[in-house]
């Protein structure tokens, strides 16, 4: 909106200056009203500079703004149909330089507070807190009953958790070993005394995890920091490997492992929790931890927001191999595009007749539904970023004659 008002100051500006300088010139040769002409012309000038600086400025999406825009360079993408020009999967000119990204991370709390105020957070947990002493009260609870596990079926309550927080800002943990009597074997979560959700352990194709022991750990803990007290909530992450000993010193190796994405669980600050998590990337939604590697071997089983149906799929690290991952406007499947290919990765990419842009977002199977959003929060397709890729599907390559060509075209460049 500001740009829109610059812009019409500049054009005003510019009619007063051409008014006084015909005045000047036809009708008031005497008046000498040019030195006001040229000033209103200047300060014309001014005004353009400014608007562009500003402009420069908005072009870099924030998380303060209600729909974040992508980058500058990125086309704008239609609800379900998004309008980027595809370019050819061969050089081409370059589209510009790729535009800066933002490295802040989103953060889910900081968010929550900017959506809807530290005081309606305080006055929502602090309903939390009442129904939570009175169900602590009702069922007798206490630290032995926060978490357990039952067959396929990890129970939690999370009374005691509301109740003392700062006892359960570290993880209280239960673990088991059920043994599979499916091929893809359901891990239910029970919070409260209500199903909050059911994770269907699905195997990699040709694999079966019948006859198999699920080597498992539950812990639940308050998530959140002091800086945004209002927003804590208990949180639960699940996570195991697949043998076929139920011996619990059995270690996992390159044993197929699973890791759920973390659910809140409480009252009206874990819906708040819940609901920021949509689109976030998987650390935010517990799947990958900064700073610890995830072994290979590691699968993760998201829960969609929209159908609440979970789907599984692996990470692969796209910038070890030089390459921006790229999503396909289904958002099913991922190519690398090398680093270094013109425009990547604000530019979208044509393989195979299907189109691929990291601005994509990577979406439930079931539904179609963003999981991890990378056009509401472009800052998350930064360095360091990963692919995500549905259990049972391929990463899509990029064409090796105009990865080739692309090289030829920067040795050329290079050459004396
Ligand atoms: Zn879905």
């Amino acid at each position: 909106m500001k740009g829109k008002r610059i812009r019409f100051a500049v054009a005003a500006a510019l009619l007063v200056a051409a008014v006084l300088l015909a005045l000047d010139m036809i009708l008031m040769p005497d008046q000498r009203l040019w030195p006001f002409a040229a000033a209103a012309a200047a300060f014309a000038a001014g005004l353009a500079a400014a608007g562009r600086i500003l402009n420069g400025k908005k072009a870099a999406p924030a998380v303060e703004a209600k729909k974040t825009a992508p980058p500058a360079g990125a086309a704008p993408q239609a609800a379900g149909r998004p309008a980027a020009k595809p370019a050819a999967a061969a050089p081409a000119p370059a589209a510009g330089d790729a535009a800066p990204r933002p490295r802040h991370f989103p953060d889910p709390m900081e968010i929550a507070e900017r959506k809807y105020g530290t005081a309606v957070l305080e006055a929502l947990a602090a309903e939390d807190r009442r129904e939570a002493a009175a169900r602590r009260e009702k069922l007798d609870l206490g630290p032995a009953d926060v978490i357990g596990i039952d067959g396929w079926t990890v129970r939690v309550q999370t009374a005691p958790v509301l109740f003392s927080p700062e006892l359960y800002m570290r993880q209280t943990e239960a673990t088991a070993v059920p043994a599979s009597a499916e091929d893809a074997p359901a891990l239910r979560l029970v919070a409260d005394g209500k199903e909050l959700a059911v994770y269907r352990i699905e195997p990699a194709p040709g694999e079966s995890f019948k006859g198999k022991f699920f080597h498992m750990s539950a812990r639940i803990y308050m998530q959140g920091d002091r800086q945004h007290p209002a927003a804590m909530a208990p949180c639960i992450q699940i996570d195991g490997f697949f043998s076929d000993s139920a011996d619990p010193a059995a270690r996992m190796g390159s044993a197929p492992a699973y890791r759920m994405e973390a659910v809140f669980a409480g009252g009206r600050i874990a819906a708040v929790r819940r609901e920021m998590l949509r689109g976030m990337d998987l650390v935010q939604k517990g799947l990958r931890y900064p700073g610890i590697i995830t072994p290979g071997n590691v699968r993760y089983i998201g829960l969609c927001p929209d159908c609440g149906k979970s789907f599984a799929f692996r990470s692969y690290n796209f910038p070890m191999m030089q390459e921006y991952p790229a999503y396909s406007d289904d958002g099913m499947d991922v190519c690398g595009i090398p680093r270094g290919f013109p425009g990547a990765p604000e530019r979208a990419v044509e393989i195979g007749g299907r189109r691929f842009w990291s601005y994509n977002a990577f979406r439930c199977p079931r539904c179609g539904a963003p999981y991890v959003d990378y056009h509401t929060y472009p800052q998350l397709m930064g360095d360091g970023v990963y692919a995500l890729v549905h259990l049972g599907r391929e990463v899509v390559r990029f064409p090796e004659d105009a990865k080739q060509k692309m090289y030829d075209s920067i040795t050329a460049r290079r050459k004396p």
